[in-house]
């Protein structure tokens, strides 16, 4: 299946938040409904583990399944409507110059790098650790329990024919984004994925930039 690539005509100059995230660092800000987001992969390759959680009722949050099922699709691209718990759309993609975001790979965490890869990797810094410190470090009533599954922007995990998983070297490049519209009040929360044992970073985290427009 072709990618829909659509590029958008939004200025960063007239963004009203553009903040860029350090490599391996979480990220947690709320997004008014009508609102537009936007993550920009500043160098390429790099996957950016996101949850998403209705901003005044965080027991609402992103949900994998709902989404694969109202779009009949594994990957993330423009018109994907991210979906919550509750089967709200949260977020509509209204642009992307990259093509393919994973919604099966989940996120990194000291027990999947112990598990995956080595026992010393314990305590190499994870994903679930960045979600943990950013929900303890803000007022938004979000807890350890909260957090579900997640969104991996830029990241690329092709589905084999028999139903396989696999981590591959990303198809992302330097300056590819993707944006999307909030449907309702929400809270999104970023890492910015330190792992360090496969391709999903290319080995090599890097920064990204993360912008919101006000509604039009
Ligand atoms: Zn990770």
């Amino acid at each position: 299946m072709t990618p829909d690539l659509t590029e958008s005509s939004r200025d960063p100059a007239h963004a009203l938040l553009d903040e860029t995230v350090p490599a391996g660092e979480p990220w947690l800000r709320r997004i008014a409904k009508g609102q537009v987001f936007r993550i920009v992969d500043l160098e390429g390759n790099q996957a950016v583990d996101t949850v998403f959680f209705a901003a005044d009722d965080p027991d609402e949050h992103y949900s994998l399944t709902h989404t694969i099922q109202a779009q009949g699709g594994l990957y993330l691209g423009v018109g994907s409507r991210l979906m919550s718990s509750e089967g709200r759309p949260m977020l509509t993609i209204v642009a992307d110059t990259c093509g393919r975001h994973d919604t099966l790979g989940g996120a990194c965490s000291c027990e999947s790098n112990t598990v995956r890869y080595a026992l010393e990797k314990r305590a190499m810094h994870s994903c679930r650790d960045n979600f943990m410190a950013a929900i303890s470090a803000g007022a938004t009533g979000l807890g350890k329990r909260h957090v579900a599954s997640n969104i991996n922007f830029f990241m690329n995990v092709p589905v084999t024919p028999e139903g396989g998983l696999t981590f591959a070297d990303g198809i992302s490049a330097p300056g590819k984004y993707v944006e999307m519209r909030a449907e309702m009040d929400v809270l999104v929360l970023v890492s910015n994925c330190p792992q360090l044992n496969n391709p999903c970073n290319a080995y090599n985290p890097t920064p990204v930039r993360c912008l919101v427009w006000e509604a039009a």
